[in-house]
Order: structure tokens, then C-alpha cells, then sequence
């Protein structure tokens, strides 16, 4: 599904060039679920950017779904992120004034979908997370984990090939994560959905198959996980 060969990325801060990335070798089969580790300024959200096409490699080679992404325009990887990625974030970054359906709607609203599919589909959205009876209430009605189930069902709604999530527990308490993670689990291994995460805690992480820890930018160690937690 994706291939990254010796991916650098350089920032420049002021007159000092920061290595975010150094020669990143990575490879994610369809049907994955990898998480991403590391101490704070490791590298993870630029890895995660790259990975998204928010972000462009300073050198080396990226292929998502046999393309070369780092050769594609700014629009091509605005379509890429549209048809291919699914993005869930620590904070939701839900609209306030919508409700659970309408947000789960708005990026079907965006690539002009009629009505009637946008609630179908949203509908089936909301009904994957385990969200089908809350539909109507507002994020300030709705707990932490129930505004990342309408965030991740807003991911859904586009049919992503890819889910991309950055710290998609760190707002909420170590149960509601693990309901969150069990979700991710359900559409992994019964969708065949790829996913990638970052997180910073340890038995989130192992909810995937795979670990990656970076260090400093680079990977400092892969690891399968053997035993894949049991569905909470
Ligand atoms: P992590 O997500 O693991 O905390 P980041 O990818 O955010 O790490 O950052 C990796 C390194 O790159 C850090 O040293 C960070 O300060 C630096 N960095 C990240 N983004 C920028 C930027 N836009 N400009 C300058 N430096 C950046
Ligand atoms: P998080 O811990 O949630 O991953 P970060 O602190 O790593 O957040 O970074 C938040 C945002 O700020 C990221 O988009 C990153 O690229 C940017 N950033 C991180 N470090 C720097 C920096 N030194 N200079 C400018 N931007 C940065």
C-alpha cells in the first residue's frame, strides 16, 4: 500500500536546519495496523504528515498506492488525501454547531454527494462506531469518546483506503482509548482497512501488529506484536 525509501525531512528554524526525518525505511501492507512511537520531537508527526501528503519528503522516495507521491502537484495530493485517506485527530476537531450526523456528512457535502447518500452513507458510518442512536446531539452533548467515534466515523464516510490517527486516545482516559482502539481493531480485521497511528502510549500501541519507534528520526526498532490484545 505505501513504501517510504530513505525519507528526509529538513525544516529550516531561523538560520538552523533541524533532521526532522533521516532516511526513513518504511514499508505498510494493505490490511495493517502499525503503530508509530517515540519520545516528543522524534519525528512522529512529521512521519505522519508525510505519510497523509499534507507534507513532502526533503529526499528520498514515497509510493502510495503505486504512485510516486513526492513528484505529484499540490492538487494531485489534495485528490490522494480526499479518495484514498481517512484523518483522526487527538482533539476530534469536530464542528461545534453541527450535530454527530452533520459533521460525519461534511466531507461528502465537499465532493458535492446529494442528500439522500450523504445521510445513507453517513448513517452506516455512524452505525460502524457503534454511534447509530446519538446521531442528533451536538460534540458538547456527546462524552470524549463518543466525539472521537463521530470523528472516526467522519473518516469513514469517504471510504478511505488508509486511516491515518495521531494520538487518537490522548484525550480521553485509559478505558474509553481502549474502546476506541477496539473499534480500530473491528474495522482493521473485519473491513481489511489499513491503519496507521501515533501514540505515545505503550498498551495503545500494542493494539496494532506492528510497532515502530523512531529515535531522534530515525527508526530506532520494528516490532511485530505477537499476542494482538483481545477485542475489549
Ligand atoms: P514528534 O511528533 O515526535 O514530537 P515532530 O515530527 O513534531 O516530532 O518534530 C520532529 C523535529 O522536527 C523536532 O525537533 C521539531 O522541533 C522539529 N520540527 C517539526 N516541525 C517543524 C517545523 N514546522 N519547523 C521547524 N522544526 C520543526
Ligand atoms: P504533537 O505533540 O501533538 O505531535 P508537536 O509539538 O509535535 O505536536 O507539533 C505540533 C505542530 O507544530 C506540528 O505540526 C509540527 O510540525 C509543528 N512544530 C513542531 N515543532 C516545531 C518547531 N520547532 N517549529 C515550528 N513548528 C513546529
Amino acid at each position: 500500500m505505501l513504501k517510504l525509501e530513505q525519507v528526509a525531512r529538513q525544516y529550516k528554524s531561523g538560520q538552523v536546519l533541524v533532521d526532522a526525518l533521516k532516511g526513513i525505511d518504511l514499508s505498510v501492507e494493505q490490511g495493517d495496523f502499525v503503530s508509530i512511537m517515540g519520545p516528543s520531537g522524534s519525528g512522529k508527526s512529521t512521519l505522519l504528515n508525510i505519510i497523509g501528503c499534507l507534507d513532502r519528503p526533503s529526499a528520498g522516495l514515497y509510493e502510495l498506492s503505486s504512485q510516486r507521491v513526492e513528484k505529484l502537484s499540490d492538487s494531485r495530493l489534495a485528490d490522494i488525501r480526499n479518495d484514498f485517506i481517512g484523518f483522526v485527530f487527538q482533539s476530534f476537531h469536530l464542528l461545534p454547531d453541527l450535530d454527530a450526523q452533520a459533521n460525519v456528512e461534511l466531507p461528502l457535502i465537499y465532493r458535492g454527494i446529494g442528500a439522500k447518500e450523504r445521510h445513507r452513507r453517513a448513517a452506516a458510518s455512524l452505525e460502524a462506531v457503534g454511534l447509530g442512536e446519538r446521531v442528533h446531539h451536538r460534540p458538547s452533548q456527546l462524552s470524549g469518546g463518543e466525539q472521537q467515534r463521530v470523528a472516526i466515523a467522519r473518516s469513514l464516510v469517504g471510504e478511505p483506503k488508509l486511516i491515518l490517527a495521531d494520538e487518537p486516545t490522548g484525550a480521553l482516559d485509559s478505558k474509553t482509548g481502549d474502546n476506541i482502539m477496539a473499534i480500530f481493531q473491528k474495522l482493521n480485521k473485519e473491513q481489511g482497512l489499513t491503519i496507521v497511528q501515533v501514540t505515545h502510549e505503550e498498551n495503545i500501541a500494542c493494539f496494532g501488529r506492528r510497532i515502530i519507534r523512531l529515535l531522534d528520526g530515525e527508526v530506532e526498532r520494528e516490532e511485530t506484536v505477537k499476542e494482538n490484545k483481545a477485542e475489549v
